[in-house]
């Protein structure tokens, strides 16, 4: 397939890569749960303040296994999917004057719409727009940013910020959310629920704003070593005996003084209540299935004077902030990503995911 040039008249222009056909561009459609197609498409040419970003990297993500496996309320199938990405952009709409053809982009895929209720008080997080806009179609040779994401969250990609970690915008961006409600000191123990992804993304900041010590406990064997090797000062293995005294015992008997729940489970819900010291902070940071409820002993929330946090998606000072974090290189969130298929092989990578066998993957069109 030979794309043809967008000529003048749009107002718009085109990389070279794009004109001349050089890809065939690809795009990966979820068709129903467990069943992926890659198809031919053709890119849209982007409209007033759209940027045409070639994919360069795009990361999966827990929402995309779980869309995988059952599908996904806002997603209606078939569904081009893959929201956390990086690239350089390719054509850029009429209007756009903060990116030009061949700048390297990371961006979140959402962005609020800066003027409704929730945004006029601070909370972008909850605008409407973010989920009912949401950029996605990651896992593909190209993806049409929206001009709302173009003009608010969209960052230059700096050259010494590999694509794979740029891709990690999003995800660290929930992570700085939920910790600038949490606010962990330097004197901290903090435990985190999970030893999946998002678990090990919150140890990675914890550490990096010098808490004293950040425990994981979480289940399967290779899952806790590689929390260990990526930063975790000590690993909690829930399966096995004597997991409820190891918790009890951190912090010098009292107990952590912070906990971050990434399971999503009600199991590590009621976990994080019941293990966090007294005065302590409690973050509900995985969001559990459908019509599950979390019952509160009213005696211990009262008397062990508790804080129950639970952040959901992230504002754009999030985004920049975590943006600042990865360009700093103080995290090595890098690492998380340990392992790389190509576009062709998706389907594989979700077989992977599936199995635990990885934390995050590169997808390289
Ligand atoms: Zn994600
Ligand atoms: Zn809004």
């Amino acid at each position: 397939m030979t794309l043809r040039a967008a000529g003048t008249e749009s107002g718009v222009s085109r990389s070279r890569d794009v004109e001349a056909g050089v890809v065939r561009p690809r795009q990966a459609v979820l068709v129903e749960p467990g069943r992926l197609e890659l198809r031919d498409f053709t890119p849209a040419h982007p409209g007033p303040g759209e940027v045409l970003l070639q994919v360069k990297c795009a990361l999966s993500c827990g929402t995309d296994l779980k869309a995988w496996r059952r599908g996904h309320p806002m997603w209606p199938m078939p569904a081009a999917f893959g929201h956390e990405f990086s690239g350089v952009v390719a054509e850029v709409g009429p209007g756009v004057d903060n990116f030009r053809i061949g700048d390297e982009m990371m961006a979140a895929p959402t962005a609020p719409c800066g003027h409704c209720f929730y945004c006029e008080r601070g909370q972008e997080n909850l605008c409407p727009q973010a989920m009912e806009k949401m950029v996605l179609g990651g896992y593909a040779d190209f993806i049409l940013v929206g001009a709302h994401v173009v003009a608010r969250n969209a960052f230059h990609k700096p050259s010494a910020l590999g694509f794979e970690e740029a891709a990690l915008l999003e995800p660290m961006a929930c992570v700085v959310h939920a910790q600038e409600m949490a606010r962990p000191e330097k004197f901290e123990t903090a435990l985190v629920i999970g030893a999946g992804a998002f678990g090990i993304l919150h140890v990675m900041a914890l550490k990096a704003q010098g808490v004293r010590e950040a425990v994981v406990a979480g289940r399967g064997a290779q899952r806790l070593q590689w929390a260990g090797e990526l930063g975790a000062d000590r690993v909690i293995d829930v399966d096995a005996g004597g997991a409820e005294a190891a918790v009890a015992s951190l912090n010098g008997g009292y107990g952590p003084d912070l906990v971050i729940e990434c399971t999503g489970q009600v199991a590590g819900w009621r976990d994080a209540f019941a293990r966090v010291r007294r005065g302590g902070r409690v973050v509900f940071f995985g969001g559990c299935p459908v019509n599950t409820a979390l019952s509160v002993e009213t005696r211990r929330m009262h008397y062990d004077n508790l804080t129950l946090l639970a952040p959901f998606h992230f504002r754009p000072r999030d985004v920049r902030k975590a943006f600042e974090l990865l360009c700093s290189g103080r995290l090595g969130a890098g690492r998380i990503i340990n392992a790389r298929r190509s576009l062709s092989d998706l389907a594989e990578v979700f077989r992977m995911l599936e199995r635990s066998a990885v934390l995050k993957c590169a997808v390289i069109p």
